[in-house]
């Protein structure tokens, strides 16, 4: 019954849009946003969709509600800063069954945003608790003989202080006893100090904090190299600049999104480096599984035999994970991957309840056993058979498009692409074993892209004509079957883009692949891959942001990241057209570390290394590791310091001002849709 309903709808707003259709390349119909009206061509492939997944199956719905103790129904939170971090009613027009998805929306998408949207406390078994919806991971909460122990305190300070003190205000004052970071990526430790705020210095001084072995190096250094390049790409996946509305972001499929709040790091007392470790904690005991090397490169799960629950963190999830993720990471291993569930499933097969870092927990031996066997082969799988087509001479691209699940690990929502997809992590295989290059050797060399695509779109008769061809096939694809349709759209994004790489300024081309870009954004079933493209038109229209995100946002996790990588990280920021010449030593002491460091300039490179004191430099700097954090991320100019008290300083100022001058200052703003 509702299933007809659902694709009347889908068709009403079909219909709704063939009557307003606007010429292509022209914006009638736009939102105020500028993204355009879904086509015809999109209104078919969403509405073919709805007969491609089991949308009768509903027990991801009943289980995301399981056990609701609380709700806030008005979850906005604020920044320390001022603005919003988190607001959850903005997502209130997606309906809360997630039946009535419209024309530019993937219904499936459609379906795990508004699973996403259930928040909330609830319990998950006996003594334990899970905050959902507070930001892009959960918190979970764990009774203990005399108080709490917390399990992954969010990604920012603002959304965990909310989350804790709604589950206190459910489940009573107690003390917290322990947190566990369960991995080293952001979402889920970046919130502590939200939650070591509101904690008596009585419970922070007998606090343990609990993480698995390498996870302070990896959680501090993730994003220090190459950090101002993912932030940037971050804002697509995330879809940072888009809306909240049919035409803008939905959901990142993992989660809502994550919280761009303020970060946080707290060091761990206890280490886990082996599987099979166990610990007592204020009376619970927990069993635990290491996984580095999988979804993050410092992981762990663990089991509670007592309530016979399995936290798999995000070893697994309810949706296919990145095996590479667009915002730009080193890829990982699938093969390892699938072997850690395999293992998790073998070690903890009493396990009666499932819960985990993100989405909403499993309940029944059977089930988990069934979740657990389909994870694994879902990785394996795309692993295996992308490797056996790339030993047949498959390319990545080749890879992508003929790489499908097989119907048993196709009938169930968690194994599909909300957030990875067989596409992109295909590639990543492919990638892992074989980097960039396809041995064709037309790849080997090729001209940068805008001047490629100069000389192809001069050759092809000039951007007029290849625009008024393009416009005919976009009219085109709405009378096209709907593959036919979306590779169509493809096609049209590969070969407009090289007339924007031509010539950016032409104004018609920009505003034909935006239009093409909202298309494939419509009908993306990956929550990253809507963003992208969405993300990709509003900056065709709007052009880049005016600034980037900020690098004084990591502040307080840099104060914890090893001196060494920040000198790594100051030597990619080295100018080396300035540098073209020049050498010199500085010697770095940082009063507070007792601990002095020699740079070297030499050869357009920056070397660093541990000294002793007594080593002469050409200058010599004198600080605490705070103060060279703030100079680093911009908070302090270094030129003001050196006539203040803050630091002492040895040899030429013009030289070392010199010096601080020849690295970069990247701004995380650069262009991407346009060259
Ligand atoms: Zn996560």
């Amino acid at each position: 019954m509702f299933l007809s309903s659902r694709v009347f709808l889908v068709l009403l707003s079909g219909l709704a849009l063939a009557g307003c259709d606007a010429g292509p390349g022209q914006s009638t119909g736009a939102n105020e946003a500028g993204h355009s009206a879904p086509t015809a061509s999109t209104a078919k492939a969403n509405q073919q969709v709805l007969e491609q997944r089991p949308f009768d199956n509903r027990e991801d719905f009943e289980n995301a509600r399981r056990g609701l103790i609380a709700q806030d129904p008005d979850l906005v939170i604020g920044h320390l800063n001022g603005g919003e971090v988190w607001n959850m009613p903005g997502y209130a027009f997606i309906d809360s069954e997630g039946e009535n998805a419209p024309a530019s929306v993937n219904p499936s998408l459609w379906r795990q945003a508004a699973l996403n949207n259930i928040h909330g406390l609830f319990e998950v078994t006996q003594g334990l608790y899970q905050i959902r919806g507070y930001d892009l991971a959960n918190m979970s909460i764990i009774e203990s003989d005399t108080g709490w122990i917390l399990v992954d305190p969010l990604t920012a300070r603002e959304t965990a202080s909310k989350a804790f003190l709604f589950a206190r205000e459910h489940l009573g004052e107690k003390p917290v006893r322990a947190i566990l970071f369960t991995h080293s990526h952001i979402d889920h430790f970046g919130g502590v100090q939200g939650v070591l705020q509101h904690l008596s210095d009585d419970e922070k001084a007998n606090l343990r904090i609990i993480a698995p072995a390498g996870f302070e190096e990896e959680a501090t250094s993730e994003n220090i190299i190459a950090g101002p390049a993912m932030t940037r790409r971050a804002m697509f996946m995330y879809g940072k600049r888009l809306e909240r509305d049919d035409r803008g972001h939905v959901g990142t499929g993992l989660g809502k999104g994550p919280a761009f709040g303020t970060f946080g790091f707290a060091a761990p007392t206890d280490i886990v480096s082996e599987t099979g470790t166990e610990l007592t904690v204020d009376g619970v005991t927990m069993v635990f599984q290491i996984v580095s090397g999988s979804e993050a490169p410092s992981e762990f799960t663990f089991y509670l035999p007592e309530q016979k629950a399995f936290c798999g963190a995000e070893l697994v999830s309810r949706n296919m994970h990145n095996l590479y993720t667009p915002r730009g990471a080193k890829v990982r291993d699938a093969r390892i991957w699938s072997g850690f569930i395999d293992e998790a499933r073998n070690l903890f097969s009493e396990a009666e309840v499932y819960f985990a870092s993100h989405h909403w927990p499993l309940w029944g031996q059977d089930n988990i056993e069934d979740f657990l066997i389909r994870q694994r082969d879902t990785y394996k799988f795309i692993h295996d058979q992308s490797v056996r087509l790339m030993n047949h001479g498959a390319t990545p691209r080749e890879l992508a498009e003929n790489l499908q699940l097989p119907p048993a690990l196709n009938k169930d929502f968690h194994n599909q692409g909300y957030y990875g997809t067989v596409s992109h992590n295909a590639k990543a295989v492919y990638q892992h074993y074989m980097g960039w290059f396809t041995a064709n050797p037309s790849q080997l060399n090729p001209l940068p892209e805008s001047e490629s695509a100069k000389r192809t779109v001069e050759m092809m008769g000039g951007a007029q004509k290849v625009l008024a061809q393009a416009r005919q096939e976009f009219d085109a694809a709405a009378d096209m079957d709907v593959t036919e349709g979306r590779n169509t759209y493809r096609w049209l994004a590969e070969l407009l883009d090289q007339v924007v790489f031509a010539d950016p300024d032409n104004r018609d081309a920009r505003a034909l692949l935006a239009n093409v870009y909202d298309q494939l954004g419509y009908q993306a079933e990956s929550g990253p891959w809507r963003d992208f493209y969405l993300t990709g038109a509003y900056e065709l229209r709007h052009g880049a942001p005016e600034e980037g995100i900020k690098p004084a946002m990591m502040r307080e996790v840099l104060l914890h990241t090893p001196v060494s990588l920040f000198f790594d990280s100051m030597a990619v920021r080295l100018n080396a057209d300035d540098a073209e010449g020049k050498s010199t030593t500085i010697k770095v002491t940082f009063t507070d570390l007792q601990e002095s460091y020699l740079l070297t300039l030499q050869n357009s490179v920056l070397h660093h290394r541990k000294i002793s004191d007594d080593t002469s430099a050409d200058a010599t700097l004198k600080l605490t590791r705070p103060l060279f954090v703030d100079i680093l991320v911009g908070n302090a100019g270094l030129k003001e310091l050196l006539f203040s008290d803050d630091l002492s300083f040895e040899g030429s100022k013009l030289d070392l001002i010199g010096f601080f001058r020849m690295l970069d200052k990247p701004e995380g703003r650069f262009n991407i849709v346009t060259p």
